[in-house]
């Protein structure tokens, strides 16, 4: 499925949608370049799984992998500055049973998981994105 988004708000609420007809133990992937939309879209995951407003969500650039509460624990991860190695150590597959994961910059990730959604953005414009959407089989 691919969808197009005018601007970040659209984008935070198709993620929120989303976030209805996820379960635990489902892994998003997100790809694409840098200014995508890829934390945007996990703005509004966290707000659809219910994830208390007054968290804020931000890149987990330097802390490697964002623990937040919700009806389902999200667990964010952006694998940008990692080698393939390093992937290994966070120990993700384990994390990932335990709620929903998504992560930032899939393209270095060495292995896959047991569900997945995948997500590919890519920018239009300035203010447009299309979001090219895999659901798990
Ligand atoms: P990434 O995590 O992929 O690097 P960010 O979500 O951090 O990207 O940044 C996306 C930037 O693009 C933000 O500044 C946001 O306001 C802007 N933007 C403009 N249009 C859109 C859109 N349709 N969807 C998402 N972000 C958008
Ligand atoms: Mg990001």
């Amino acid at each position: 499925m691919k969808v197009k988004t005018k601007g970040p708000e659209e984008t935070r609420r198709l993620a929120r949608d989303l976030a209805s007809k996820i379960s635990k133990g489902t892994t998003i992937l997100l790809y694409g370049e840098l200014g995508a939309g890829k934390t945007t879209f996990v703005q509004g995951l966290a707000e659809g799984l219910g994830v208390p407003e007054e968290v804020y969500v931000s890149s987990p650039t330097f802390s490697l992998i964002n623990e937040y509460p919700g009806r389902q624990k999200l667990y964010h991860v952006d694998l940008y500055r990692l080698a393939p190695e390093e992937v290994e150590d966070l120990g993700l597959p384990e994390l990932a049973s335990q709620g929903v994961m998504v992560i930032e910059w899939a393209e270095r990730l060495p292995f896959s998981f047991p569900q997945e959604m995948i997500i590919k953005f890519k920018i239009l414009s300035p203010e447009e994105r299309e979001l090219e959407i895999e659901e798990p089989s």
